[in-house]
Order: structure tokens, then C-alpha cells, then sequence
């Protein structure tokens, strides 16, 4: 069994001027056996140093990682069952596809070499790379040199996989093509595996679950679709979802929310859970955004003026403000194929059970 669990696990740097920088806070996450799961969030939130720690490259401040239960901070990181895939590719200029993936295993193993090509050559099927293997890296493109890379982490059957943004210097084709092979891969292996990025939508696709950080502290870790519709607080409710979620701050006056250009009625549901709350958020995904030309508004329905529409392939994201109010601005997507043009009046609908609510002052979701 390779259940890997955080426990509480924190990273302190210090800078030069001897200040605490606190890149990694009490982070508490278990990943099950055979588990493909995304750590996910914005540039500098503590992704690669999590990563390192378990990789061993990094020393834990406090707290513990356990491995099939058992602790492994005190491990070196060549006795740690682990292999890690970076960025960069790192591949040995001049040796073979074949040699770079079986070095490591020559290197810190007593295999028998008759075991080591077979591992190269069953890992080189599975990559579909068996023409490259002997081959130098200078004459393969950035994608195989990517899969050699992950060949030489195969090889070695490891308990765990860690990769570091292991798509980033593919171009965009290439990467969604990686995605879905890095998929099928893990799912045959069955390997418990923590996949970094910075990119949501990579995370939405590939993982099993997702762990989102920001600040160095664990946001929420779910299935993609959990932190699609419940997001635990805002934070995680505009990071994920493309175009990010609208939000609109508000306070609460009786039985509605009242923002700068409108005011939204409150279902018995929501006035529970807004209860106490000094001011209120509400959020509404652009894909949830309802627009209808021009008529009679609802409670839940707003008169607005189309300000920008932007092609998006198959969809447009319009760009709306509230009639009389064009300061601010939200967007809905719509339907490529309907016609919509920038000075148009329209409908909005905000549809209760796609709204949420959040806690304007510690983003905190309440509904
Ligand atoms: P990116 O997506 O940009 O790679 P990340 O989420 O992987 O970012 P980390 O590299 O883990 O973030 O860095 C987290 C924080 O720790 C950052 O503020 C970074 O500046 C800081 N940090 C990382 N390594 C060190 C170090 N060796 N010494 C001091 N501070 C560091």
C-alpha cells in the first residue's frame, strides 16, 4: 500500500535579512493508494516546496509525511520510494534514450542488467517510444524527450510519482495530447501520484482530486467537480473556472442582499446561512449567468447593457453592466452561434441555485 499522507507539514525559510518566510503552513492532505492528485494554485503558494519535501529535497520544519504509514522525513531521498519528473527535462546530452532511462537504475541498484532492459523496454511500450530508445536527446523533440523523462521515472516502479509542472515547456497542442497520455499511463500503473501546476484547467482535467493552495495554506481538497460547485471559500471559487467566477460584495437588509447597482432577493435557505455575517459576497459563474433579450426583470433578473462581447470559439464571453451602472462590469458566456453586440440591453438572470455566498470578510462560503 502506498497511502501518502501530510501531516501538518510546514516549510520556513529564512531570507537574507533573517525574516520567516513562511512557504508552506500546516498543510494536511492523504493521498490514497493509487490516487492521481493535482496540487494546484498560483505562482509562489508553496506547490514545489510541498513537493520537495516529499521528494526529500527539502527538510520539513514541522510535521510529518508518512509513506504506507510510515514516517519519512528522516529518509534520504535515494532511499524514499519515490520518483519525481521536472520541468525540465534533465535528460544526459549524451546517452541513448535507452541509457538515460536506465541509468538510474545501474547507478543505485544491484539489477541484474537483463532486468533493467526488460524495465526499459516495457517502459518505452508503454510511451510509446520503443523506435526512440536509441536515440540522443538532441534528436528528439521536446515531446519524446518529455516521455524519456518520465521513462526514466517508470523504470524504477516506484511507490510514488511526484511531477513538477512536467507539461510546461510543451506547446499547447502537445500538452492537452501529454495530458490525456499522462492519464492512461497512471491509471495502468495504478501509481499514487501528486501532479503540480500552476494551470486550473490542467488540474480540472487530470486529477482524481485536487489539492488548492494559496499563501502556503491548503484551500480545499476535493474532487474537481466538489470544488467546481461547493468551493469552500472564495479564493477557491475564482480560482477555479475560466472565466473566473463573478463576484459582487453586498450587505444584507432584511430579506435581501443589497449591492452597489442591485439588490438580490434572499431564499429562506440563503437568510439562514448568511445569518451574522457582516457583509456578504455573492458569486455567480459566468456560465450560470442567464441573458435574455430585453423584457420584464424578474426579482432575480437585471436590466444590463452588453459592453464588450469576446469570441471564445464555440462561446462568447460577454462583458455586461447594470443599466445605469456600467462601473460594474461581470460576465456571462453565451452561445457562439447567438447574436450579441457590444450597446445592446439585455436581460441577466442570476438563478438562485447557482448562486453563491461567501463571507466578504474571511471569504469563508455560507450557501
Ligand atoms: P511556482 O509556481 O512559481 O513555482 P510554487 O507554488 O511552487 O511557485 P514555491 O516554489 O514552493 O512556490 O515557493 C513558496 C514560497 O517559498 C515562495 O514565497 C518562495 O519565494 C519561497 N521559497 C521557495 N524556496 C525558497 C528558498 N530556498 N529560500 C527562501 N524562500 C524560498
Amino acid at each position: 500500500m502506498a497511502e501518502l499522507e501530510l501531516d501538518d507539514v510546514r516549510k520556513v525559510f529564512t531570507d537574507d535579512d533573517g525574516s520567516d518566510i513562511v512557504a508552506v503552513d500546516d498543510v494536511t492532505v492523504d493521498i490514497e493508494d493509487g490516487e492521481f492528485l493535482v496540487l494546484v494554485g498560483p505562482s509562489g503558494c508553496g506547490k514545489s516546496t510541498t513537493l520537495r519535501m516529499v521528494a526529500g529535497l527539502e527538510t520539513v520544519t514541522s510535521g510529518d509525511i508518512r509513506l504506507g504509514g510510515r514516517s519519512i522525513v528522516d529518509q534520504k531521498p535515494q532511499d524514499r520510494d519515490i520518483a519525481m519528473v521536472f520541468q525540465s527535462y534533465a535528460l544526459y546530452p549524451h546517452m541513448t534514450t535507452r541509457e538515460n532511462m536506465a541509468f538510474g537504475l545501474e547507478e543505485s541498484t544491484d539489477m541484474a542488467d537483463a532486468e533493467i532492459d526488460e524495465r526499459v523496454e516495457n517502459a518505452a511500450d508503454l510511451l510509446d517510444i520503443p523506435e526512440l530508445l536509441d536515440r540522443k536527446p538532441s534528436e528528439l523533440s521536446g515531446g519524446q524527450q518529455q516521455r524519456v523523462a518520465l521513462g526514466r521515472a517508470i523504470v524504477r516502479e516506484p511507490e510514488v510519482f511526484l511531477m513538477d509542472e512536467p507539461l510546461s515547456n510543451l506547446d499547447a497542442k502537445l500538452r492537452s495530447q501529454m495530458r490525456t497520455e499522462l492519464q492512461r499511463i497512471q491509471e495502468d500503473l495504478d501509481t499514487t501520484t501528486v501532479y503540480v501546476t500552476h494551470d486550473q484547467t490542467e488540474a480540472m482535467t487530470m486529477g482524481d482530486r485536487i489539492a488548492i493552495l494559496d499563501g502556503g495554506e491548503l484551500q480545499q481538497a476535493g474532487t474537481p467537480l466538489e470544488c467546481y460547485h461547493r468551493p469552500a471559500n472564495r479564493f477557491v471559487a475564482g480560482f477555479i473556472g475560466e472565466p473566473s467566477m463573478n463576484f459582487f460584495d453586498a450587505t444584507v437588509e432584511g430579506d435581501r442582499l443589497v449591492a452597489d447597482a442591485f439588490e438580490y432577493p434572499l431564499t429562506a435557505d440563503m437568510r439562514e446561512a448568511v445569518e451574522g455575517a457582516d457583509g456578504v459576497t455573492l458569486g455567480i459563474r459566468p456560465e450560470d449567468v442567464e441573458v435574455a433579450a430585453a423584457g420584464s426583470a424578474g426579482d432575480d433578473e437585471f436590466d444590463t447593457v452588453v459592453d464588450v462581447v469576446e469570441p471564445m470559439g464555440n462561446e462568447n464571453a460577454v462583458y455586461l453592466g447594470f443599466d445605469g451602472d456600467m462601473s460594474d462590469t461581470f460576465v456571462a458566456t453565451v452561445g457562439g452561434m447567438r447574436r450579441i453586440e457590444a450597446g445592446e440591453s439585455v436581460v441577466a438572470r442570476f438563478p438562485s441555485d447557482a448562486v453563491h455566498l461567501f463571507d466578504t470578510t474571511n471569504g469563508d462560503a455560507l450557501h
